[in-house]
């Protein structure tokens, strides 16, 4: 986006404030598509958790993607926005029976990634397909927080267990129509994915009637000039010419399924924040913006790396700044960056800010959360209000005391 359009925002609409361009969300999720082209049925479903206003799941909608959802509140906002539930899959981790009832009830796919669930399911509602959620056991994702497949990882059945699920699957008589994985965000090497892939095609062949292989996420996207990014086109050839050859093999065409989530909306988001005060200590140089970790926690809770651009200066001369927030404690978004000269009252945006950041935000601090807006056709949609101090107090029981 252009960074007079940004900065024209932030007068309009006062900062703090989330801006996500849907031009980027839309060429990202066709450079995904196209490079599956080669495969007869593909699958893109939006993980909702990245970024879940109802808005910007309508935007998918209007692409032909499904969603991935994870709370039964997610397959809800899903079917809310206008999604059929057979466009929604389901993949929790650690819910109730209740909840997974309630998800198969409202008609959307059920993914389930552990053996007593799978029991209990199976044997209440034999007949309702189910996809199963396989830990291949490889290392992949950026860190450890978010690398879900190897051994140690609470995600999935393990691959071990193989056994164990098919006694169950006899046992119950039910009805396995997908096989699943999603091994962790940021993964660097496609051929660590191949691998994981190689997995999830020995363990298909256990089952005979399935309809889709869904191979997850992971799609890393690039945080700065120079960073890694996960080769799309390339990793599509490779991966297209063995699936098609393992449907050939299963003797029917399956339907193979992606559930990005940052590859989809992280680039399309620019967080925006104004400098309250400048700050020069005897070692530093400080950026204190009108935000803090309950907006973006991302770098406290990842060490991730946000660029910054002084919207306001964007050609003045570069000096080290530490941004940091407002929150009691300590709150760093960046050390010692680089970026344009900061004048108190310049409009600071950092890039990357369309995955887990809103999605994550909260009232700490007793502070609002942001506003949203949608940079749509050339015009800037508000698609969520900031909060208000009634926000705040909503749901707050206030006794006599
Ligand atoms: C979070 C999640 C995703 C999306 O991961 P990204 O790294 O954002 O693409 C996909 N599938 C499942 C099951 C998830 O939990």
């Amino acid at each position: 986006m252009e960074t007079n359009t940004l900065l024209q925002i932030a007068k309009d609409y006062g900062s703090p404030i989330y801006v996500y361009d849907a031009e980027k969300i839309v060429s990202q999720y066709k450079r995904l598509d196209t490079a599956f082209n080669k495969v007869k049925q593909v699958r893109i479903n939006y993980a909702v958790k990245a970024l879940s206003n109802i808005s910007v799941l309508k935007l998918m909608k209007t692409l032909g993607s499904g969603l991935d959802t994870v709370s039964i509140q997610e397959v809800q906002l899903g079917l809310k926005a206008g999604f059929l539930p057979e466009e929604i899959i389901y993949t929790p981790n650690g819910v109730s029976l209740d909840e997974i009832e309630k998800a198969a009830k409202l008609g959307v796919q059920i993914n389930i990634d552990n053996l007593s669930i799978l029991e209990q399911f199976g044997t209440k509602h034999p007949k309702t397909p189910v996809c199963i959620r396989i830990n291949p056991h490889v290392m992949a994702g950026g860190n450890t927080n978010i690398s879900v497949g190897h051994i140690d990882s609470k995600f999935g059945i393990s691959i071990h267990q193989i056994p164990h699920i098919l006694r169950i699957v006899e046992n119950t008589n039910m009805n396995i129509n997908g096989i699943h994985m999603h091994t962790g965000s940021d993964i660097l090497d496609i051929d660590v994915f191949l691998y994981a892939s190689e997995i999830l095609f020995e363990t298909a062949k256990n089952f005979k009637n399935l309809d889709f292989i869904d191979f997850g996420s992971g799609f890393k996207v690039p945080y700065k000039s120079g960073d890694i990014e996960t080769d799309i086109e390339e990793f599509g050839k490779k991966l297209t010419k063995r699936f098609n050859g393992f449907c050939k093999e299963y003797g029917k065409d399956l339907t193979l399924a992606f559930e990005p989530g940052k590859f989809l909306v992280s680039e399309a988001g620019y967080f925006l924040t104004k400098v309250n005060v400048v700050k020069q200590t005897t070692s530093t140089v400080f950026a204190q913006v009108d935000s803090g970790f309950n907006h973006l926690i991302r770098p406290m809770l990842y060490g991730s790396q946000h660029e910054i651009i002084n919207l306001s200066n964007i050609k003045g001369r570069e000096r080290f700044y530490s941004v940091v927030g407002y929150i009691c404690e300590t709150d760093t978004f960046a050390n010692n960056r680089r970026i344009n000269e900061i004048t108190e009252g310049d409009i600071l945006a950092f890039k990357n800010a369309g995955a887990y950041c809103y999605s994550m935000a909260s009232n700490y601090n007793s502070r609002y959360r942001p506003a949203e807006i949608l940079w749509h056709n050339k015009e800037a949609k508000l698609i969520r209000k900031r909060e208000t101090f009634d926000d705040i107090l909503n749901n707050q029981i206030e006794i006599s005391l």
